[in-house]
């Protein structure tokens, strides 16, 4: 057996807190020294952990002075929508909107933030979160804040909640839909796939979690911003969130430099604890960054989440066209359905407005008719899409409107409009 001491630590353990604390901590930039931040995690975990009394699923709004039965209850209904740019869960379930007093249009919200605030360190996407839909309901015009922490009774409801709600219940809902993207091979932009699928998914109001299964070759935290980092609570994990997207990947818990070297029963099990760990709060759509190829990860997925549904990126090579060939066959022996093709890459229109067609033409369409199914849109290579994946500024966010974002658009359409794949019987679950 060749697997190194990290392989048989982790294939030991079941916490997916210590199997990820096997591997060194990712080092940022613009984040506290390492030491600092287990500290904190440290913390983080015996505060929150501590033994939970209650549980908070009502939503816990008061003083909502002058309204009408009607408008109050409009203002319910929006604070139901809140959605908490941690976890991804709703802020009045979780207890952190303590009330909402409004008067004249003017509506002032306690926030009760649950431990040290460096983990909401972003107040103002939580504000955004509850401005955005207080406004909308068009009877507030203006919104103010006071913040306080919870006491220990009110921080043990709210991990109550969170670990009740969303880790003891199956973390994907019956009807979430898996999108697993995958390729033939490295290198046709899957990965830029699949977060800008995940961006888009969200931008039609989806809650949308993408795990990055691509374990060895992870591009997805630096594409959807480094600054992000999941929060370790007990055996769980929050996700991290950008562009209302909660993700995961091991590129999160491991140095730049470090490779990662899991294998058989260990990717699988890293995987799972992907799948059972993280709290992934019930999405509409999960997408899973595959690994190019046939393999491993494959077979466990099919296992994992065996109503994943396939989408299969190649470029328009007849070379790249009859690999990525290869994955799709290898998905549907696993009985897992290929229901669609998405070409990337597909041309570059020059300043002149010419089409260059710079790796040939024709092999998503080829590939599509192969499978029977659809061809389901053509992305053009853009030097804003690499630039974008660099900086953590995907496409749809930084050039909504250009070709690629136009294309990426509609095969988010087009993916929504297939609806779910058939369900298989019997299959096995993740609880
Ligand atoms: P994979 O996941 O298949 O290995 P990536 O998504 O990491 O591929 O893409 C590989 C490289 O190609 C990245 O630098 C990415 O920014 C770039 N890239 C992908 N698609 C496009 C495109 N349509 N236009 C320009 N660059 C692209």
């Amino acid at each position: 057996m060749t697997d190194n001491s990290m392989t048989d630590n982790s294939m030991t353990d079941n916490s997916m807190t210590d199997n990820f604390e096997s591997v060194d901590k990712k080092t940022t930039a613009n984040k506290q020294s390492e030491e600092n931040e287990l500290d904190d995690n440290e913390s983080i975990s015996k505060q929150l952990n501590s033994s939970a009394t209650s549980s908070q699923d009502s939503p816990n709004l008061k003083h909502l002075k002058d309204l009408s039965t009607e408008s109050e209850q409009i203002i319910k209904d929006a604070m139901l929508n809140c959605i908490d740019p941690l976890t991804g869960c709703n802020l009045v379930s979780l207890g952190i909107i303590e009330s909402v007093d409004i008067h004249m249009g003017m509506a002032k919200v306690a926030i009760i933030l649950p431990c040290q605030p460096e983990i909401y360190s972003n107040t103002s996407q939580l504000e955004e979160a509850v401005v955005g839909q207080l406004k909308s309901t068009g009877i507030v015009n203006k919104v103010t804040f006071s913040y306080s922490t919870m006491t220990e009774s009110e921080k043990d409801a709210y991990v109550l909640h969170l670990e009740t709600t969303y880790q003891s219940k199956n973390q994907l809902k019956d009807s979430t839909r898996i999108i697993a993207v995958s390729s033939g091979k490295g290198g046709v932009g899957k990965s830029s796939v699949s977060v800008n699928l995940a961006i888009g998914l969200s931008q039609l109001k989806y809650r949308v979690g993408l795990l990055d299964a691509d374990v060895y070759g992870f591009s997805v935290p630096n594409m959807l911003g480094p600054n992000s980092e999941p929060v370790i609570i007990g055996n769980s994990v929050i996700p991290a969130r950008s562009y209302n997207v909660n993700f995961v990947s091991a590129g999160l818990f491991a140095n730049d430099d470090q490779p990662i070297i899991w294998r058989g029963p260990m990717l699988h099990k890293a995987l799972e604890q992907f799948l059972s760990n993280v709290m992934w709060c019930e999405p509409d759509f999960l997408v899973v960054d595959m690994p190019p190829g046939t393999g491993d990860v494959a077979l466990s997925i099919a296992s994992l989440i065996p109503d994943a549904e396939f989408y299969v990126v190649t470029t328009p090579q007849k070379s790249a066209e009859s690999v990525a060939q290869r994955s799709a066959l290898a998905a549907k022996q696993l009985k897992l359905p290929v229901r669609g093709i998405i070409e990337n890459m597909s041309y570059f229109k020059g300043d002149d407005n010419k089409i260059y067609e710079l790796f040939g033409s024709g092999g998503g369409k080829q590939l599509a008719d192969n499978l029977n199914v659809k061809l389901l849109g053509q992305i053009p290579l853009e030097v804003d899409l690499r630039s974008g994946s660099d900086s953590g500024t995907p496409i749809l966010i930084s050039h909504p409107e250009s070709s690629a974002s136009m294309a990426i658009k509609q095969i988010v359409e087009s993916i929504v409009k297939l609806g779910p794949a058939k369900k298989r019987l019997g299959a096995l679950k993740i609880k």
